[in-house]
């Protein structure tokens, strides 16, 4: 890994995302995502605050992507990207277009996807016009249709049924989690592919994603649950804290307008 080779040509082309290393292992990812914006046993990315990072597995395994905040700051990744794509097959009924949701990260190298990019396109499909999405990958690999509806089934938008079956509302929803919306996204979404999923590789998740502050939660109630957390339940924990901010947050208002 030629950390400084990777710094100097993220320094030359501020704001732009560059490919850093694979990692053996999440753990080992995890750890760079952290250390590379405080410049931590890692000189090449100093000072502090010079770089942002984050890390996301690939068929190569757990890659480091890097970028300078010189000049910044530069827009931070969207939870989801949803785009309009063409779906036709015995399953879906008829042929049209329906709107999926998919990570925000290139599948082939885990850069970013062209979320930003995303541009409306006239296609014909059985002799009618239908609009649809089109994106260009800043990194070159291409989208195809087919891949990104199967990734989505894969990965569908968070729902967690167990926290949000009865009772009237709906705990596992991550609209309600405030400020933690996206990290309950993260880990609904996990769960759903890995089942019997524990709270500490939640946390580890949300390292690696740069959810500092929700991993430090889940971490916290990990240990006040002495160790009896599932990811589940740590998403339902943290949807329930970002309630309660959302409402601390209103009251406040409320009391500044009174
Ligand atoms: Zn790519």
């Amino acid at each position: 890994m030629d950390h400084a080779a990777v710094a100097e040509e993220a320094r030359s082309r501020p704001g732009t995302w560059v490919f850093a290393a694979v990692y053996a292992s999440l753990a080992s990812a995890a750890s760079a995502v952290r250390r590379v914006p405080l410049a931590e046993r890692m000189p090449s990315y100093g000072p502090a605050g010079a770089f942002e990072a984050y890390a996301v597995t690939t068929v190569e395994g757990p890659s480091l992507w890097v970028r300078s905040t010189g000049g910044g700051p530069y827009p931070p990744f969207p939870a989801r990207m949803s785009v309009r794509i063409p779906v036709a097959g015995p399953d879906l009924g008829e042929v049209g277009v329906i709107t999926v949701s998919v990570l925000p990260y290139c599948q082939t190298c885990g850069g970013p996807r062209g979320w930003d990019r995303v541009q409306p396109a006239e296609v014909i499909l059985q002799e009618a016009a239908v609009v649809v999405d089109r994106w260009a990958n800043p990194c070159g690999h291409d989208d195809v249709y087919a891949d990104v509806l199967e990734e989505a089934r894969r990965t569908p938008p968070a729902v967690d049924p167990e926290t949000s079956r009865g009772r009237g509302h709906h705990p596992g929803d991550p609209s309600r989690a405030g400020a933690f919306q996206a990290a309950v996204e993260l880990i609904l979404q996990a769960a759903t592919n890995q089942r019997g999923m524990h709270a500490k590789q939640a946390a580890a998740l949300l390292r690696l994603h740069g959810h500092t502050e929700a991993a430090d939660l889940v971490e916290a109630q990990l240990r006040a649950e002495h160790g009896h957390l599932s990811a589940k339940q740590s998403a339902h924990f943290l949807t329930v804290e970002g309630t309660a901010r959302r409402s601390a947050l209103s009251t406040t208002r409320q009391e500044t307008h009174a």
